[in-house]
């Protein structure tokens, strides 16, 4: 279609693409509200707003997600500058900031584990101004994104360019979450849809899909507190798998939740009070 010389109301009809992307596209090209798209729909376009809107629309049609069209993405409320570097925040996700805030100590402390845009934390941090918030990523381009998050919702955050637990020496923390890598290397989505323009590095782990999760949850004793909760969202298959390697590594509590689809979609684990947690290789012997 060519949006030249078409009045709002006439893209809106006659769009090649669905009426809620085209809605989204043209606030965007045009600057207006949701609401304006309505109070406006006689607006004819101008040349160059018409060539703007058509580049977009040919964006989409060529596959690329809305959300980095517009560099835009809603997560919890809140609205988060999204690009390639990051990982487009899903709407399952707003499931491990509710775990985590119920599980967070008044004054505690929480690590986000492969924060990408920095959507959990700056969630979290908003909801919880008395929580002292650490992120960390390996994506030094992903961590300038989330500090962007951060600073345009005025959130004090520690940002840490970080191999999983790599740069954190002996930190220890209430809570850690972690949204990592975890679809299975061959798994045919990677080449479909969205996520073929996501970066491949926050998907997949290249492997069985586990290897991350197995990673935070192999350090994680270490770094929490006794009492202290981890938290991971995976993939819609991995609940049994994840709640196995948390029972193996001496978690206790460890159950899952289903996300809003009905999919068991986050697991985790309390360190236990008492009683040490054995740490990454050691066996299952009772202490004395
Ligand atoms: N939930 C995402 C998807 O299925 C994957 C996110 C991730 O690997 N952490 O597309």
């Amino acid at each position: 279609m060519n949006p030249a010389g078409a009045s709002i109301a006439a893209i809106l009809e006659k769009s090649p693409l669905d009426p809620l992307e085209t809605r989204i596209l043209l606030t965007h090209a045009l600057k207006l509200s949701r609401v304006q798209l309505i109070t406006k729909s006689e607006y004819t376009l101008a040349t160059e707003e018409a060539q703007h809107l058509s580049a977009l629309f040919q964006r989409r049609i060529n596959g690329e997600p809305i959300a980095y069209i517009v560099g835009e993405r809603e997560f919890y409320g809140l609205s988060f500058h999204v690009t390639p570097d990051v990982l487009i925040p899903r709407p399952e996700t707003e499931l491990l900031v509710e775990l985590a805030d119920e599980r967070l100590p008044k004054n505690g402390s929480l690590l986000d584990m492969g924060t990408g845009s920095g959507a959990i934390a700056v969630a979290i941090a908003h909801m919880r101004a008395d929580a002292a918030i650490t992120a960390l990523d390996v994506s030094n381009a992903a961590l300038n994104i989330a500090r962007r998050n951060a600073a345009r919702h005025g959130m004090q955050i520690t940002f840490l360019q970080s191999d999983w637990y790599g740069t954190l020496t002996d930190r220890k923390f209430d809570v850690i979450v972690a949204n990592p890598p975890y679809i299975v290397e061959s798994d045919v989505h990677l080449s479909q849809g969205d996520l073929r323009f996501e970066p491949i590095d926050a998907l997949t782990d290249h492997a069985d899909g586990l290897s991350a999760l197995r990673a935070i949850i192999a350090g994680a004793p270490h770094h929490l507190v006794p009492g202290g909760w981890l938290l991971m969202e995976h993939g819609y298959d991995q609940a049994p798998e994840v709640r196995n390697l948390l029972a193996a590594q001496g978690f206790c509590k460890v159950r899952s939740w289903q996300d809003l689809a009905g999919i068991e979609r986050a697991t985790g684990g309390m360190t236990p009070l008492q009683a040490a947690v054995m740490h990454a290789g050691e066996r299952n012997i009772p202490v004395l």
